[in-house]
């Protein structure tokens, strides 16, 4: 099995050090870029499957850059808070982090954090984006998701969202995660926006598969793609 690569942002070049070193240690291979920037072209150039975000960066702080990271494809993160405010942790898993570490850790408990998401991660990619397991298969260089067999008609909004929800089946996304994944600009969408892309995507689903009803609707949370389904 190659090893993991794993993207790490974080400015302090000793504390980086100290990540790449447990890293590489524990048979990972660790990535580290001490800005935003050289992180996003780093994630634009290489297949990660994890990155360790750095709260405050130089040049953006790590929240934003999570966002636009998503943008690229699903890819788990790992905040690094320095500042151990509530709010600090909030933030970040209400962004659809999926864990956070506040600074000073112990490089131990960190590797130990990424084997635990890595785990959760493959555990529900295993049973997902097969044809064979959820009914979807999606074909990212040709921007397109077949379901059942059936090649699904996609605005670019709807095939961002559907993908968003298959890559993470069982997992509620408010329409804020949605809008920020599967939207070019966020900030001009309103959550209704949302609703009215999810319901001409779970018409074009009933087109394809009449019997097939993937999409969950959470009241007062948002969507998630249904867990177990069979053929
Ligand atoms: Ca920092």
């Amino acid at each position: 099995m190659s090893r993991q690569r794993i993207l790490v942002v974080e400015d302090e070049p000793a504390i980086a050090d100290t990540i790449v070193y447990a890293l590489t240690s524990d048979g990972f291979d660790p990535h580290w870029c001490a800005t935003g920037g050289a992180a996003i072209e780093a994630a634009h150039a290489g297949d990660f499957a994890l990155a360790v975000l750095d709260v405050g960066l130089p040049d953006t702080n790590g929240f934003e850059l999570f966002k636009r990271l998503q943008q690229e494809g699903a890819l788990p993160a790992i905040f690094l808070t320095a500042r151990s405010t509530e709010i600090d942790r909030v933030v970040g898993l209400e962004l659809g982090a999926d864990d956070y570490i506040a600074k000073p850790f112990s490089p131990r408990e960190l590797v130990a954090r990424v084997r635990t998401v890595l785990r959760r991660v493959q555990r529900s990619a295993v049973d997902t984006p097969t044809p064979s397991a959820s009914g979807f298969n999606v074909d990212d260089e040709r921007k397109l998701i077949r379901l059942h067999g059936r090649a699904l008609d996609l605005s670019r909004t709807e095939y961002r969202l559907l993908k968003v929800l298959i890559e993470r089946p069982g997992r509620v996304f408010s329409r804020d995660e949605l809008m920020e994944r599967a939207w070019d600009d966020p900030a001009s969408a309103f959550d209704r926006t949302v609703d009215a892309h999810v319901k001409a995507l779970r018409a074009k689903l009933r087109d394809a598969a009449p019997d097939d009803d993937p999409i969950v609707t959470h009241r007062g949370l948002g969507y998630s793609l249904r867990e177990d389904r069979g053929n």
